[in-house]
């Protein structure tokens, strides 16, 4: 490390609750100015092992965090890879940070053979190799995202992911009747041209069913702005089967879609670009693949063209031109918002 020159701009102190490392700091590196979470010696003279980010990723690694640290974890490795010497449990991938090559700066929670920690690090696309980072403890990670909240000027909120549900309707609380706390919350919006937007919102949070709760009023202001990139249901679904929804064992492909907002009705009308997004985000969650969309959509317009009564041409244009896009998508070759496992589960 001798030949590198840095100098510690601003410290935004230690992340560790005994003032220890690891500590985040503003640091000149050889002329460059990085964000940078790492490990030093006692007299902070002598930099060990760590990860530097630029200042536009700050607010794409505040978001992942937030995801990592209130998500319900794996219990099995979503990814078992060699890394150098050691061996990595990748067990859940929470965010995707841009990056100007292909390899990304990923927050995961991984297992390097002394249990499951949150791990900060850039990965190669397939996983084949791995970068320098830290590891960090949940409230290590907690103190991370007080600190780049104070830094971005974001006050504190939770991040509704993608996997989300979202029960909309006239309560706050929970309707099975747990203790539900009142929050901010970060939604992501698609828009008509298929850009996003990220917009507060208060809602209700159940920590038991790992959901959240937004007044309809709240809601029809959200949708009238775009998609909202989340699971939705209404207090009927709620109530009819609830947590089985929410955890996945009463699923249907055909309202999985319809919960994360795709349709092709008329009085919707969303745009090809929207349907496209939606579709994409399905499959780089990895809520559906490729295959089980196509398949569906299979299932659609071969309905619609036994449909004697009505005319459904204008839904079998939109369901032929979601499939072509679809086949068409390589998986992976996205990084989206708000998306918890990128391109680890699937369901069914
Ligand atoms: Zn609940």
């Amino acid at each position: 490390m001798s030949s590198i020159k840095f100098r510690r701009i601003t410290e935004y102190g230690s992340l560790s609750a005994s003032g220890k490392n690891p500590q985040f700091n503003l640091v000149d590196w050889n002329g460059y100015e990085k964000y940078d979470i790492r490990r030093w010696d006692d007299t902070n003279t002598q930099p060990y092992k760590g990860i530097t980010f630029d200042e536009e990723e700050l607010e794409e690694l505040l978001q992942a965090l937030k995801i990592a640290v209130d998500a319900k974890k794996s219990t099995t490795p979503t990814k078992v890879v060699r890394c150098g010497s050691a061996t990595a449990k990748i067990m859940d991938i929470f965010g995707v940070l841009p990056q100007y090559s292909d390899w990304a700066k990923l927050v995961t929670f991984t297992d390097w053979g002394y249990g499951a920690k949150y791990d900060l690090r850039s990965w190669a696309p397939d996983y084949s190799k791995c970068g320098k980072g830290i590891t960090l403890s949940e409230s290590e990670c907690r103190r991370l995202i007080e600190i780049l909240s104070d830094i971005l000027g974001i006050e504190d909120t939770s991040v509704i992911a993608f996997e989300d549900f979202v029960v909309r309707g006239t309560y706050f609380g929970c309707l099975s009747g747990h203790k539900t706390e009142t929050i901010t919350a970060q939604v992501n919006i698609l828009k008509k041209d298929g850009s996003t937007e990220t917009v507060n919102v208060t809602a209700g949070h159940c920590h038991t069913c790992g959901c959240y709760f937004m007044s309809e009023t709240d809601y029809q202001a959200l949708r009238a702005r775009g998609i909202l990139l989340c699971q939705v249901i209404t207090e009927k679904d709620f109530k009819k089967n609830g947590t089985r929804i929410i955890s996945g064992e009463d699923w249907k492909p055909e309202s999985l879609l319809h919960q994360c907002g795709y349709n092709v009705n008329a009085t919707d009308d969303l745009s090809d670009t929207q349907r496209h997004e939606i579709l994409t985000y399905v499959v780089e969650s990895g809520l559906q693949t490729v295959y089980q969309i196509t398949n569906f959509l299979d299932w659609l317009i071969g309905q619609a063209n036994r449909q004697m009564t009505r005319d459904m041409s204008s839904a079998i244009a939109k369901w032929s031109s979601d499939r072509k896009y679809i086949s068409n998508y390589k998986m992976g070759s996205r990084r989206l918002v708000g998306v918890r496992s990128s391109r680890v589960k699937v369901k069914g």
